[in-house]
């Protein structure tokens, strides 16, 4: 009840255009990759697990209304009829929950199409993501699309959904047209504000007369975050001018485009509500409701943008991913029972950036809710006792689910603290909330009643003492320290035995120290966030870090997680960062001086530094699998996370949930 008080704006339900939201969360448009054609029954599952988890509205994925916005990506096309009966099915399953559902109208212009077709936009510019020309849309093509936006929302109102968005965020078809360095036309659809919007007025007046009363019709936008690009003040004028007509229900603020694609989805370096300042005012200047969005994670922060009166409804797409049950589990356990999202941007931006499915790093449970739904991990009927050896992301996943599954779990972790290699980043600026993962799965695994012991290393005789039935090795990996390098295998390094070279642990767990105006080398051999994370913690103490790695770009693994550019701007701004791509490091003198050679051929650079950092690929801590068969141990044993393979940390969560739930 007093939960019910705290979030009463949040709870409180809004009308638009006649239709009832239960409350203020919406989970705005966002790629699965689940459905290819018409909604799957893996996209109703996703959706439906999250209408269950008290979601108020849901806007699905911006579906392409015409054969010239297909992408290289699955999609559902809203080009066809088939569509029709698939979103009968999903709203026969949504509609008793409650849940609203809107579905985004899509066409991408000339940001990206697949190759097989010739893109179209308002001018002939390269689209942003591949470099090729776009040929200028016609007027007879523009009548067609217009159209074909009408078509696809008849086909949404038949389909029994509650109303449909038109995409105009982001750069792609209608912000082109909008924005005044991407719409170069001097025809009635360029120039002046009043002509750039005569595209989306179009597409609007075209579904409104298309579509029943009832059927709410909204608008994403937002400014593109960009200079010369559209700005907040032209977007309020485009907004009143469609209100005077009452083309639009609502507009759905979302800022930035592909110029600065972190600015899309901000991950885990932005601030909670990093999108409020482009959108402040909006909602009092246009007088239509507003949504915003932007790294919301709790209801709380709902509560305040509500309270503050700058929206009338928040995003909250990430947080939902990771937690489906996120607005019921708060209201009904309180804020620490939510699974947190940390931002990471790597199985969700991540994996559709690669052409993948949508899944999440925390929660193994994404786009496999029909196998295994949030509420219901299967009950086992006969209980076994699982010992859980290391208390990383990995075995505390393991440990939580084995306990949620039934069985009776002891974990023991050899260092005082749970969380494993992850404890390495609470002290790296940017990245410290990646930790947030581990503070819920510790708090779970305690309330689940895991027996937990701390400070408790265990060898193959203290395991068979123990007599479990099931053995998970989640004990990780060491970093290896010999120098070897990925690019030039038969390369060895001399003089590395030398107190100048550093363990990455020892730095990060503070049992090392590196004063400020000393010279450090890292070499990065992986490309992902740990060398990234190790420099910028370094930078902070004031230390000086020349940065060596094999890679034609700084950090390629976080590059479709949208994290290395804000990453590596960050470091530059410290004016103590030089970045070698393309080199190894190809020799180390007694006297400290070192070589970084190129491999493509430039000449070789020496650099004096007073200690040296390999971040490169780690060594699988398995030895206690031979070491319990030789103790005669005859149970199940299996090796979880990086002591089976040294890799990220959602290998680690997965490999804990797959095979605890499986025992
Ligand atoms: P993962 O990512 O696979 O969970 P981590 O390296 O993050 O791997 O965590 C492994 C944890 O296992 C570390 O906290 C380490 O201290 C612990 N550990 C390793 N070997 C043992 C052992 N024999 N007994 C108890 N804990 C161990
Ligand atoms: Fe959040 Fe990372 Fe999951 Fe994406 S993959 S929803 S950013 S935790």
């Amino acid at each position: 009840m007093n939960q019910i008080k705290a979030y009463s704006r949040t709870l409180s339900p809004l009308v638009i255009r006649g239709l009832t939201i239960k409350n203020r969360v919406v989970r705005t448009a966002h790629a699965t990759a689940f459905a290819d054609g018409p909604i799957s029954d893996q996209l109703i599952a996703y959706h439906m697990e999250r209408a269950q988890g008290g979601v108020g509205l849901t806007i699905l994925e911006g579906s392409w209304v015409h054969e010239s916005s297909r992408t290289w990506a699955r999609n559902i096309h809203t080009w066809g009829d088939e569509v029709i009966p698939s979103y009968q099915r999903l709203m026969d399953a949504i509609n008793p929950t409650g849940m609203r559902v809107i579905q985004q109208l899509w066409h991408g212009g000339g940001i990206y199409a697949d190759w097989r077709a010739v893109p179209v936009a308002p001018s002939p510019l390269p689209g942003m993501l591949t470099g090729v020309p776009a040929r200028e849309i016609t007027h007879a093509q523009i009548r067609e699309l217009v159209e074909a936006f009408a078509a696809a929302a008849v086909r949404c109102e038949k389909g029994g959904l509650h109303g449909c968005e038109v995409a105009g965020s982001h750069g792609y078809m209608v912000m082109q047209f909008l924005s005044p360095w991407s719409n170069q036309r001097t025809d009635e659809y360029g120039g002046s504000l009043e002509n750039r919007a005569r595209f989306v007025r179009e597409v609007l007046l075209a579904i409104r007369a298309s579509v029943s009363d009832s059927f709410i019709v909204g608008l994403r936008l937002g400014p593109e975050a960009l200079e010369g690009g559209l700005t907040t003040d032209e977007i309020v004028e485009v907004v009143k001018l469609l209100k005077a007509d009452g083309l639009t229900d609502y507009i759905n603020m979302s800022m930035g485009g592909y110029h600065n694609p972190e600015s899309i989805i901000p991950a885990l370096h932005a601030p909670c509500g990093i999108e409020l300042d482009w959108v402040r005012g909006v909602r009092e200047r246009t007088g239509l409701i507003t949504f915003v969005s932007g790294r919301f994670r709790s209801l709380d922060e709902v509560e305040q943008v509500i309270a503050a009166g700058e929206a009338d409804m928040v995003g909250m797409t990430r947080a939902t991913i990771a937690d489906p049950h996120l607005v019921k589990k708060t209201i009904e356990q309180g804020v620490d029972a939510v699974r947190p999202c940390i931002g990471c941007n790597q199985l969700c931006v991540g994996n559709i950036f690669t052409g993948q499915l949508l899944q999440c790093t925390v929660n193994v449970q994404v786009g496999r809710e029909s196998e295994f739904p949030e509420t219901a991990i299967p009950k086992v009927t006969l209980s076994k006792k699982v010992l859980v050896v290391g208390g990383g992301p990995a075995g505390l996943e393991a440990a939580r689910v084995a306990a949620l599954a039934g069985h009776k779990v002891e974990l023991h972790e050899a260092t005082p603290d749970l969380g494993g290699a992850v404890k390495q980043v609470k002290s790296i600026p940017y990245l410290a909330g990646l930790a947030d993962i581990i503070y819920w799965l510790q708090d779970q695994v305690y309330s689940l009643g895991v027996d937990v012991h701390t400070s408790s290393y265990l060898d193959a005789d203290d395991i068979v003492d123990l007599n479990p039935d099931v053995v998970l090795l989640a004990t990780g990996s060491l970093p290896r320290e010999d120098g070897w390098q990925l690019v030039a295998p038969r390369l060895q390094l001399t003089n590395l035995d030398s107190p100048r070279v550093i363990a990455v642990p020892d730095l990060m767990e503070g049992r090392v120290a590196v004063a400020a105006g000393k010279t450090v080398v890292i070499v990065d051999d992986t490309g992902h966030a740990e060398a990234a994370g190790v420099a910028e913690y370094l930078l902070s103490k004031g230390v000086v870090v020349q940065f060596v790695c094999r890679f034609a770009e700084f950090a390629p693994q976080m590059n479709f997680s949208w994290r290395g550019r804000p990453a590596l701007r960050r470091l530059n701004a410290t004016g103590r960062f030089t970045l070698h791509t393309q080199s190894v490091l190809s020799a180390v003198a007694a006297d400290g001086h070192l070589e970084i050679s190129s491999i493509v051929g430039e000449k070789a650079k020496q650099v004096a530094a007073d200690h040296l950092i390999f971040v490169g690929y780690n060594i699988p801590q398995d030895g206690l699998l031979t070491e319990l068969k030789e103790a005669g141990f005859v149970g199940r044993v299996e090796l979880i996370g990086d002591s089976a393979s040294p890799r990220y940390l959602h290998a680690a969560i997965h490999d804990g949930y797959n095979v605890a739930s499986n025992l």
